[in-house]
């Protein structure tokens, strides 16, 4: 993969990136700060940190907004410019959006619709982070774009399942209705640096529990696969999907293809932290899918992308980072977050 596509296109060119303070967002907004563009991150701050966007001050052009692509003030974005927006508002953490599955809801459908309206009026072309959930319990493997899925519209993690299958609906609707330049990926799990430590994601859970030798929490016998995605890897994936040919409007899976299970990735991260962590196995979720690979034939060929970080080299330098910010005291676990590790029901 020739890493420089899209280097300097951004040049003369402003991005807005909703949920640009979470984990995927500052990283994006990163990518596009040296890629030349002006940046805009807007967010609510309910998981994103402002830690994660102020490395990024100083670097370029970036303003931070606090607002709710629920609510947006219509007064702050009257006559609003952007030639891009990436609407990646949404908690992503199982633990974050069943939470406030009403808000989940709200944000994935009001705030896809209130983003497209804003692409509407300001000409832009439109990015939507849509996920690998809207295959639900997958009944074929590796998962396409063809398969329409299997999603359960009344479990626990419907809220945001469905609402990100809404929200593509609506992007396809403003493709067709008024000609709107659409961008969807569906994002498998990914992983990197600045995934916060409490949010029950399985790659940060493991390594925060593995750093600190306490049990390792392994949903169900840990037979379950995923598929990790390294972070920069995803973002070089959305990059060149937003700068791929207007006709190109996906859906387009973005993710790693290789499979690993549960059980094995606990293993690497024991390994690779030299921990004496033991495993502690509690029951699987409800609705918690039991295989998850994207195929990615689509992206290789319009995109001309795969991922390159290999799943240890991604591990060591996401441990890397970890190891530095707890010994910088970073990592504080309040007693309401550990309580909540013990009871979420869910690994994204
Ligand atoms: P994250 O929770 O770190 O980031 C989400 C950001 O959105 C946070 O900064 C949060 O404060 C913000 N936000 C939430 N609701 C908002 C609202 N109503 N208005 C404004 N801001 C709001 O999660 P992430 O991993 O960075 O995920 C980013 C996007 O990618 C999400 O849309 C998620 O669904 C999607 N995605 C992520 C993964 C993954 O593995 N990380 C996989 C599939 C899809």
């Amino acid at each position: 993969m020739d890493g420089s596509n899209g280097k300097r296109n951004g040049a003369g060119k402003r991005a807005l990136v909703t949920g640009g303070a979470g984990f995927l967002g500052s990283h994006l907004c990163a990518r596009l700060l040296e890629d030349g563009y002006e940046v805009v991150a807007m967010d609510n701050l309910a998981t994103g940190s402002m830690r994660n966007l102020r490395p990024l001050l100083g670097r370029g052009l970036i303003q931070f907004i606090e607002q709710d692509v629920v609510n947006p003030d219509e007064a702050q974005l009257a006559g609003f410019r952007a030639d891009r927006i990436f609407n990646l508002a949404c908690c992503a953490s199982p633990l974050h959006y069943q939470a406030d599955p009403e808000k989940t809801i709200r944000t994935c459908i009001d705030g896809s619709l209130n983003m497209l309206h804003l692409a509407r009026q300001s000409g832009a072309r439109i990015f939507l982070s849509s996920t690998s959930e809207v295959y639900g319990e997958p009944e074929v493997h590796p998962q396409m774009e063809s398969y329409r899925g299997s999603v359960s519209s009344i479990g626990p993690r419907a809220c945001y399942d469905e609402g990100k299958r809404c929200a593509e609906a609506a992007f396809f609707d403003y493709h067709r209705v008024h000609g709107t330049e659409i961008k969807v990926a569906r994002i498998f799990n990914t992983y990197g640096p600045s995934m916060q430590a409490d949010d029950g994601r399985v790659v940060s859970n493991l390594i925060v529990q593995a750093l600190r030798n306490e049990p390792m929490t392994i949903n169900g016998d840990g037979s379950q696969t995923r598929s990790f995605c390294y972070v920069d890897d995803l973002i070089e994936g959305i990059v060149r999907l937003m700068d791929s040919p207007a006709e190109v409007t996906g859906p387009v899976n973005l993710g790693n293809p290789s499979e690993v299970t549960v059980l094995q990735l606990s293993t690497r991260i024991i390994e690779l932290t030299g921990s004496r962590s033991k495993l502690r196995h509690r029951p699987m979720p409800v609705d918690d899918p039991t295989r998850r690979c994207p195929d990615i034939t689509l992206a290789r060929q319009s995109l001309g992308w795969a991922p390159q970080v290999s799943l240890d080299e991604g591990l060591r330098r996401t441990i890397a980072w970890f190891e530095e910010t707890l010994a910088n005291g970073h990592l504080d676990l309040g007693t309401d977050s550990l309580l909540q590790m013990e009871i979420n029901s869910g690994c994204n």
